[in-house]
């Protein structure tokens, strides 16, 4: 898949999540392009550690590389229990019908093909500390990782570009 440059290749790529501008998610967009599979291991709930998420809610073009990619993190790191002793297994989730922080335009999120990942490591705005080793695992996958933007996004993985 080629990955997408700019909303208008976003857009035709993978549909639009609010083609009535509306501001609420697209039942057609939602029925054709969203779904959940599981992931390869449980993720703890960044915002509440005590939830964990065993499936991925997600765009079917983007869902295939996100579970690969938390295989292949795993993989690198020998297996889910360490990942875990070294908390590794924090995310913030893929889809999420929003805006842009602090804009008006749609988050990459609304198109399910975006994923936080271990925001305590890449918080948003500040320098990111995510292992350089991850950040290759995604960008080999096709991710473009946040943490190298002006204002940085460490957490943030996206499987599109410049929006
Ligand atoms: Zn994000």
């Amino acid at each position: 898949m080629r990955i997408p440059s700019g909303l208008n290749e976003i857009k035709s790529v993978y549909g639009d999540p609010d083609r009535n501008h509306d501001f609420a998610p697209d039942p057609d967009f939602t029925r054709r392009n969203l779904v959940k599979v599981p992931l390869p291991y449980p993720l703890r709930l960044s915002w509440n550690l005590d939830l964990v998420s065993r499936n991925l809610y997600g765009h079917r073009l983007a869902a295939p590389r996100i579970y690969t990619f938390f295989d292949q993190v795993a993989g690198y790191y020998g297996g889910y229990q360490k990942m875990k002793e070294l908390d590794l297994d924090i995310w913030g989730g893929c889809y999420q019908f929003r805006s842009k922080r602090g804009g008006r335009s749609l988050s990459v999120h609304a198109w399910g093909m975006a994923f936080d990942y271990l925001p305590h490591l890449g918080p948003f705005g500040k320098r990111s500390r995510i292992p350089a080793e991850i950040v290759a695992i995604g960008e080999s996958l096709g991710f473009e990782n946040g943490g190298t933007w002006s204002v940085p996004d460490g957490m943030h993985f996206q499987l599109c570009r410049d929006y």
